[in-house]
């Protein structure tokens, strides 16, 4: 029984989760470079002086704008940054969470990486299975937005017998994460198998519970947008739209006309109205990481807001 269980081991914290690790591990050595690289980073002239004027005071959730260019500056940054974007991220929160700490202000901070290089600018329509996950900047005209929703994206877990907590990452429109047991009445068991004068009996290290109010939930709404280039082409006009996911302070910021620059992730997710739950089709959808007003693409710049009226409204 026993040795089944190593399968089922629950997911390891590290320093750089979004949430205070309850059991902390020692963060890798790589994760130490690219602490170390955001505290240079925000210890910069530029960016101390951004802090001193406290930004996002008395605000719940503030987005702090980084220059994409910036992160070449400060080790390799750039490089992890493009390769591991939301374990990089992860680490970047954590340190700007201390700066504003410094500096008295419960605001939750979230680092958002602006003004993308131009072969990073991609024309939504043209987006293809094969782009999932890569970072791009879409010019965005909104159709249409939904209400506000939150996602759990941490949940909580304790021990009941030896009391200790534990942090899991859930996944975006995913099941839950399936948490069975305390990994540390599991490694002792474990332990004390191996040794010379095994117990004959073992607490039940399956002996778990949520703890509900510490979970973390965070807004997010949904978009439909459209490209200009979709416009022009008629594929707007016959109803086809591209969904965009926004996070924390963009939620409820946006509204049908307005035309923006989104920097978003590539990902993909099973169809709305599939018929069978193992249905293996997917969509291509958009996961912001950040946005900026008006649109990027100098080609797009003379688009009428009227066209919009022409638009079949959702
Ligand atoms: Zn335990």
């Amino acid at each position: 029984m026993y040795l089944l269980c190593t399968m089922f081991l629950n997911r390891r914290n590290s320093q750089c989760d979004s949430m205070t690790p309850k059991t902390p591990t020692e963060p890798t050595e790589s994760e130490q470079k690219t602490l170390e690289s955001w505290r240079h980073l925000f210890e910069s002239p530029k960016y101390k002086s951004d802090l001193n004027a406290l930004p996002g005071i008395d605000e719940p959730v503030f987005g702090f704008e980084i220059e994409w260019d910036d992160l070449s500056e400060y080790g390799d940054l750039q490089v992890t940054f493009s390769e591991n974007m939301e374990h990089t991220l992860a680490c970047g929160n954590q340190v700007l969470k201390e700066q504003y700490s410094d500096r008295i202000m419960s605001t939750r901070p979230v680092i958002r990486v602006v003004n993308l290089p131009a072969n990073r600018y991609y024309e939504m329509s043209e987006l293809r299975m094969r782009d999932r996950s890569r970072l791009l900047s879409f010019d965005a005209i909104v159709v249409m937005t939904s209400p506000a929703i939150g996602w759990l994206k941490n949940s909580v877990y304790q021990c009941n017998d030896c009391e200790s907590k534990w942090t899991i990452n859930e996944r975006l429109a995913r099941p839950r994460e399936k948490v069975t047991y305390c990994r540390k009445c599991l490694q002792e068991i474990q332990a004390d198998l191996r040794s010379k004068k095994p117990k004959s009996f073992h607490k039940d290290p399956t002996d778990i519970s949520m703890v509900v109010e510490e979970n973390f939930y965070e807004d997010i709404q949904y978009l439909e947008v459209v490209s200009p280039q979709m416009l022009l082409d008629g594929k707007a006009e016959n109803g086809e739209v591209y969904q965009v996911v926004v996070f924390d302070e963009y939620v409820g910021q946006f509204s049908r006309g307005d035309m923006l620059t989104i920097n978003a992730e590539v990902a993909v997710d099973p169809l709305v109205n599939r018929d069978f739950i193992r249905d293996t089709r997917r969509m291509i959808f958009l996961k912001s990481h950040s946005i900026e007003e008006g649109l990027s693409n100098e080609a797009n710049h003379s688009i009428d807001k009227s066209v919009l009226e022409s638009l079949p409204p959702k």
